[in-house]
């Protein structure tokens, strides 16, 4: 809670006076000193000053300050915290007239509105709200980047899975596949008859149906039953 939210909450002085109150407080900030003069102008009994005064020290939006007032000249002098700290005799600083400071002296209030907290803590959620803001933005990024990296990674698997059942396939379907693998990087095997060519062979060695390959672009054929190999010449 704030000055201005307890003067209004309060019913030490009627609701005239408070609002009386804090229309004068809209001229003060924080730390500014209420002067007795200003005080008067809110027309409380001595019964109303004392305890709302009292209330408000209590509660740490003033805190009383003694000020020295020359009786001479009207000038106002040192200020002190503590009452116990004001000296006896001194001189005035304007016109230099000597009296006694322990019963001369204004009774003035510096305030505290008590904001700079509630400030503070909007203060912290706007850096708190920016942080996160910022947070999300990273996690939007770092999803966007997995997710594209996900994408990858299944394109990648889907032609790891159709290259590898097509080579289960050629190993499964063909004998002499894992033989002719040894024949270069890229194998795939065709089958026993080439459509396109209406070709088939039989091993000239032990008459076996001959397998036939793409072997790197070169068509081969490949007896299942024994070492018997062909490298195919076709006229374009
Ligand atoms: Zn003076
Ligand atoms: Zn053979």
């Amino acid at each position: 809670m704030n000055l201005i939210e307890f003067l209004k909450k309060q019913n030490i002085i009627d609701e005239k006076k408070s609002e009386k109150f804090i229309k004068i407080l809209e001229h003060y900030s924080e730390n500014d000193v209420l002067y007795p003069y200003v005080i008067k102008d809110l027309d409380l009994t001595i019964n109303e000053y004392e305890r709302l005064f009292n209330e408000l020290e209590k509660r740490d939006y003033v805190s009383t300050l003694y000020i020295i007032q020359c009786p001479y000249c009207n000038e106002l002098g040192n200020s002190y915290v503590d009452e116990d700290d004001i000296p006896f005799l001194d001189h005035c600083r304007f016109c230099e007239a000597e009296f006694n400071h322990q019963e001369n002296y204004i009774t003035a209030y510096r305030l505290y509105f008590n904001y700079a907290e509630e400030v503070d803590v909007i203060e912290e959620l706007n850096a708190k709200i920016a942080a996160n803001q910022e947070r999300i933005m990273e996690i939007t990024e770092e999803i966007h980047n997995l997710e594209n990296a996900r994408k990858t990674l299944q394109l990648e698997n889907i032609n790891f899975i159709t290259t590898k059942n097509e080579l289960m396939k050629n190993r499964n379907e063909s004998k002499a596949y894992s033989k002719m693998i040894t024949r270069g990087s890229n194998v795939k095997f065709l089958g026993k008859y080439l459509d396109n060519k209406k070709l088939g062979l039989k091993c000239f060695r032990c008459g076996e149906d001959m397998e036939f390959f793409d072997v790197n672009g070169k068509i081969m054929g490949a007896c299942p039953g024994c070492d018997a190999e062909v490298q195919m010449e076709f006229d374009k």
